[in-house]
């Protein structure tokens, strides 16, 4: 299995723990996965797939 990484900050993620994903709401082909700290600091990610970026 390979390592999750925060779509923001790149850190790794574990599945367990507080850290969501969701799929793009733009083009929804790719999983976006925000750790802890970038939900709580409203961290910007961008979506390599499309290059939607959102809050
Ligand atoms: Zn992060
Ligand atoms: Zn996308």
């Amino acid at each position: 299995m390979k390592a999750i990484r925060c779509t923001s900050c790149h850190r790794s993620v574990s599945p367990q723990g507080r850290n969501v994903k969701f799929s793009c709401p733009q083009c929804g082909g790719f999983t976006i996965w925000r750790c802890e700290v970038c939900r709580k600091f409203s961290v910007r990610y961008s979506c390599p797939n499309c290059g939607f970026e959102g809050p």
